[in-house]
């Protein structure tokens, strides 16, 4: 078996060739933290066995001694093995996307048709018409809007339900817990979230975390229906129930049609569950990763799987 493994635990205890750059003998315990995080979410949603190439540095046919070491060394290879390759032409398989057939939420026209959609509209545009907002209660408590982050090109748009407290305290969407998982399952596809848009449906904290209010949510999606149209991204991805019931509007729970595709204005919808409920309920996280495995397929996104022995 080639051992392509962890240089930098390594470093001391193998050879390394002349054109090699030695690696630090111990990373800081910042990226020692992040490390053990990230080989842990790959362990919870399942991936166990794929490691990398590593540029400039050939691989060697000796294994290290310490046993530690090779299985360290081993995870290490698994967690860098994704990689984004163009999508080949004809190649990668693209799963077409049903129609939308679920239940209407009323029969009214939806809050997407019914919102003001202004001409060459902005992300700026809307976050200025979006001012000092006290459109609905929420207001009272927050501390910050959180009107959303990333790129506002993005091909990939993430939506979730409403800030919490790290998210209120910090004015950025995704920062705490659940936003620390959510950014991992981002990168397992292979990106960063400066690569995606990520909001939410309400755009102040409710109390305690509660579910936003229906009179909440329809006073503050038009927004999030005008960032997306704005974005006009390749796929949505809506990160637990609120997120999806909102845009689909429909009373459907999400187990209903989590995971499949579903045609939404002339994009594709994915729901899947909220990095919260995975933080409670890990197993689920597998399920997670298979949509978004569908995501990336649809993307061009390639999870590249690494040579074994
Ligand atoms: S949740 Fe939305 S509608 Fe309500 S106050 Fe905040 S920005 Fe305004």
């Amino acid at each position: 078996m080639k051992w392509y493994g962890c240089a930098a635990l390594c470093a001391p205890r193998r050879s390394i060739a002349p054109t090699e750059t030695p690696m630090p003998e111990r990373f800081s315990d910042r990226i020692q933290q992040n490390l053990s995080d990230r080989l842990r979410f790959y362990e919870d949603i399942g991936i166990s066995t794929f490691y990398r190439d590593r540029a400039g540095v050939r691989p060697t046919e000796e294994p290290p001694t310490c046993p530690r070491v090779q299985e360290v060394a081993q995870r290490v290879d698994e967690s860098d093995s994704l990689r984004r390759e163009p999508k080949p032409a004809g190649t990668a398989p693209t799963i077409p996307a049903r129609k939308f057939e679920l239940r209407q939420a009323d029969s009214g026209p939806s809050l997407f048709e019914s919102s003001t959609k202004p001409e060459n509209d902005t992300l700026l545009n809307i976050r200025e018409d979006l001012g000092d907002c006290k459109r609905c209660r929420l207001h009272k408590t927050r501390h910050s809007i959180v009107f959303g982050d990333g790129n506002p090109k993005a091909q990939l748009v993430f939506v979730g339900e409403g800030p919490g407290a790290d998210e209120d305290a910090q004015g950025l969407p995704f920062v705490g817990r659940a936003g620390k998982l959510l950014t991992q399952m981002i990168e397992a596809m292979g990106l960063q979230r400066k690569d995606v848009y990520i909001c939410n449906v309400v755009k102040c904290r409710p109390p305690e975390n509660r579910q936003p209010e229906k009179d909440e949510v329809a006073e503050c999606s038009p927004f999030l229906f005008r960032q997306i149209d704005t974005i006009a991204p390749k796929v949505i991805v809506c990160l637990g129930s609120t997120a999806a019931q909102t845009i689909l509007q429909t009373n459907r729970g999400i187990s209903h049609f989590r995971g499949e595709w579903i045609e939404f204005r002339g994009r594709k919808l994915m729901a899947t569950y909220h990095p919260a409920y995975l933080l409670r309920n890990p197993a689920a996280k597998a399920e997670v990763w298979k949509d978004l495995q569908k995501v990336m397929a649809e993307l061009g996104l390639v999870l590249k799987r690494g040579k074994s022995s």
